[in-house]
């Protein structure tokens, strides 16, 4: 194993290429290579936005047993036996501390949180230091830790270094491919960047969600929403997000952001952006999300409420044999143990309840589900 000092001395060296430009931390071609010094401002930024991806304010909310999210409702469709587990498994003492270390030990969390940091901080501020700063601050692994395959190969380019190198390259892609859209900038002064949001179902529930970032275009003035993503296959096809449920969702709530601010557009944009770890690679993937599109996602949110409320009142969250192996292809770490009874997993605990999203300091917007519609159906000039 190496030794704490020459690993120390690796990172420091490291910091020094990055941040008084050595040209031995230029990734080449297609890369950005502005090596100008970050202000005290883009360093702030930096350092807000590669904390808001570890939140652990948020994940706390997150663990009510009345508050949904994209990824819970995912774990729902994919096993209603696994989502009640989690949610009890996420109320154990200190069990928020140890989810969030089991997902900084996992280097595919680590490279996405690291790249997320550093191109959203470099998209707000224009800073490559800024991004590269945000990048190493996110980056929640062992500094040399890198992913391998089941020989130990490391052919998935998934290290810190390669967040490095995705950040430089998407210097090059910003100034290419997304020219005519700048980050929205809120009346608070604040980048529109990492904003998370609650909407009260009126229902009993509460839905929260985390807009990555969202964009103004520079002549129109249109919103369109962010949404970035890291993946190992070389290509991404549209049908991939093409109907993802997590960006109707964002545009519902930034037609209501839209609304308040008095920005007003019929349709909005949901621009993927995907980083390919194996082809070293962006890319972008543009879809516009209508309003009958996005009052589905309403109706679909009640409906997902109403089946955990069923689920509740039977007492019964059946499970689905074919989400033991995940599309990973790991094996879900409730397999053996799923059909014990809860009391014996997890003895007098129960999930609380949230009773009000006002003043929450983790949020950045909150509505009802009256105004969400309320914004659907408002007519605009
Ligand atoms: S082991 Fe399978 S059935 Fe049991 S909770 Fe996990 S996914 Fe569901």
């Amino acid at each position: 194993m190496e030794s704490t000092n020459t690993t120390r001395d690796a990172i420091f060296s490291r910091l020094d290429e990055v941040f008084y430009g050595s040209d031995s931390s230029s990734f080449g071609a297609n890369t950005s290579t502005d090596r100008t010094p970050a202000t005290a401002e883009q360093i702030a930024a930096a350092k807000r936005i590669s904390a808001n991806t570890s939140d652990k304010g948020y994940r706390r909310l997150i663990a009510h047993g009345n508050v949904t999210s994209y990824s819970k409702l995912s774990m729902l469709h994919d096993c209603p036996r696994l989502y009640e587990l989690e949610v009890l498994h996420q109320n154990l003492p200190a069990s928020i501390d140890i989810a969030a270390e089991a997902m900084q030990e996992n280097i595919d969390f680590a490279f996405g949180h690291a790249v997320g940091a550093g191109i959203q901080t470099y998209a707000a501020t224009g800073s490559l230091q800024a991004g590269q700063l945000a990048c190493w601050m996110a980056w929640k692994a062992p500094y040399d830790a890198e992913k391998t395959d089941a020989n130990g190969n490391a052919t998935a380019n998934k290290s810190l270094t390669w967040a490095l190198y995705a950040v430089e390259k998407f210097g090059w892609f910003m100034a290419n491919e997304l020219a005519d859209w700048e980050v929205f900038v809120l009346p608070s002064g604040k980048p529109a960047v990492e904003l998370a949001f609650a909407v009260d179902t009126q229902n009993g529930y509460f839905h929260f969600g985390h807009i990555d970032v969202i964009l103004r275009h520079r002549n129109t003035g249109r919103l369109a929403i962010w949404e970035g993503k890291t993946t190992g296959f070389e290509n991404v096809k549209d049908a991939t997000y093409g109907n993802s449920y997590q960006a109707l969702g964002y545009s519902v709530v930034v037609d209501a952001v839209a609304n308040l601010l008095g920005l007003a557009d019929p349709d909005y944009e949901v621009l993927y952006i995907v980083y390919s770890s194996k082809a070293r690679e962006f890319q972008l993937l543009p879809f516009t999300k209508n309003r009958t599109q996005r009052a589905e996602w309403l109706q679909d949110l009640l409906l997902e409420h109403a089946m955990i409320d069923k689920y509740k009142e039977l007492g019964f969250y059946p499970k689905r044999g074919e989400s033991c192996i995940n599309k990973y292809n790991r094996q879900c770490e409730w397999y053996g143990s799923c059909h014990m009874r809860n009391q014996s997993l997890f003895h007098g605990i129960e999930a609380p309840v949230l009773t009000d999203i006002h003043g929450l300091e983790s949020v950045d917007f909150s509505f009802t589900l009256a105004e969400l519609v309320a914004a659907q159906t408002k007519e605009r000039g």
